[in-house]
């Protein structure tokens, strides 16, 4: 495991875990490292980190391994980690906080993971549903890869599988508040 930074030295934050632990809820102290999670994690090929030692990083304040590690933007929040860890450890919790603060201080190392993440969750606060053809759009101006899913996307187009125009959920305000807190 990478515990050293590209100037060669490690870096420590005491403060790391406890604001994990504090902002995500996430019972990061419990872990005795037993691997359940890591071993049924789907998305664990794709990760520079398995999740255990995300875990384990948290707990020794290696802040700036664990926001730039592309860990946090493969998981897709399965919670398969969770419901099986027998210390009921929240790493879905744990994750969605790092990716947050990963964004907040611009160091999201999966930039077209994290863009994604960002437009996904302003359409859902806009219209308190997903508008997948303006999702794409967005994600596709902001990569600036344009033509690479015109194909596909004209053949779902014509077999009615994307909505040209969004659809406003009726509890808009529930959602917005949802937003709202969470932010705060
Ligand atoms: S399953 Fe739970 S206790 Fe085991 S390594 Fe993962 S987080 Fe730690
Ligand atoms: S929630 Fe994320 S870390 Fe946990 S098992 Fe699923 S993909 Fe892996």
């Amino acid at each position: 495991m990478q515990y050293i930074n590209k100037e060669g030295r490690t870096e420590i934050d005491r403060r790391f875990g406890e604001q994990v632990k504090e902002e995500s809820g996430a019972e990061i102290d419990r872990c005795y490292q037993c691997l359940t999670c890591s071993l049924g994690c789907p998305s664990a090929f794709a990760m520079d980190y398995l999740p255990h030692q995300i875990v384990r990083m948290v707990q020794l304040g290696l802040r700036q391994e664990v926001l730039t590690s592309s860990t946090i933007w493969v998981c897709a929040d399965c919670q398969a980690c969770a419901s099986r860890c027998p210390n009921e450890v929240d790493l879905v919790g744990m994750m969605d906080f790092l990716r947050e603060t990963s964004l907040r201080e611009g160091l999201a190392k999966e930039r077209a993971v994290a863009d994604f993440h960002r437009i996904f969750l302003g359409n859902i606060e806009r219209w308190g549903r997903q508008h997948e053809l303006s999702l794409i759009i967005k994600l596709k101006l902001k990569t600036r890869d344009l033509f690479s899913d015109v194909p596909s996307g004209i053949k779902m187009l014509k077999k009615g599988k994307l909505k040209l125009l969004p659809e406003r959920f009726k509890e808009i305000k529930n959602v917005r508040d949802i937003f709202r807190r969470a932010e705060k």
